[in-house]
């Protein structure tokens, strides 16, 4: 018991006199993360095909798809892209893992405080890493209606050509499919 308490003394002894670090100050100090730190998750907004794999995934359903005009028109439809509730997210890394185009990564910004509960919830606008200017949007769009044209006209000309079918060739091949 008494030695116990010599023991307590000699700490304090030791450590009253010296400048013993015992909290780091943050933001000014920040430690240095471990190499598989999974932080906020960083989305390339050019490959994104926003097929919302990953919003299904979640456990925790805290992926929700939201519009975003800088991705790609000819490879996201609706253009639509994660926005992520990190007040909900576990960082388990699973919506990461069911991307199919590999577009979703987890990140090494572990900096995420607000002073609302919204201030959480971070859009394709915050999460994205890479995205395409305005003038790159609009000539991707551009593409996107001249291959919508192409592809219109292509099956209106096929169904012209079948309209224009001969007559026997049209009643054989019925003849032919009542026989089978
Ligand atoms: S890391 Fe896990 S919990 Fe967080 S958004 Fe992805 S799937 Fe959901
Ligand atoms: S991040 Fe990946 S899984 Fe999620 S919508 Fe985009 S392509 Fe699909």
């Amino acid at each position: 018991m008494v030695l116990n308490i010599l023991k307590g003394y000699k700490m304090t002894f030791k450590t009253a006199f010296k400048d013993v670090e015992v909290t780091r100050t943050f933001p000014e100090f920040m430690m240095e993360l471990p190499a598989n730190e999974r932080g906020i998750h960083e989305l390339d907004a050019t490959v994104c095909i926003g097929c919302g794999s990953c919003a299904r995934i979640c456990p925790n359903n805290c992926i929700e798809m939201v519009p975003f005009k800088y991705g790609n028109p000819l490879k996201n439809k609706k253009m639509v892209f994660p926005s992520i509730d990190f007040g909900r997210c576990m960082f388990c890394g699973l919506c990461v893992d069911e991307c199919p185009v590999s577009c979703l990564k987890m990140g090494k910004n572990v900096v995420m405080a607000g002073w609302l509960r919204d201030d959480l919830i971070l859009g394709p606008d915050k999460i994205s890493v890479k995205r395409h200017t305005p003038q790159e949007v609009a000539a991707l769009e551009e593409e996107a209606r001249r291959l919508a044209a192409e592809k219109k006209k292509a099956a209106a000309a096929k169904a012209k050509a079948g309209d224009k079918k001969p007559a026997g060739a049209k009643k054989k091949k019925e003849e032919a499919g009542g026989e089978s």
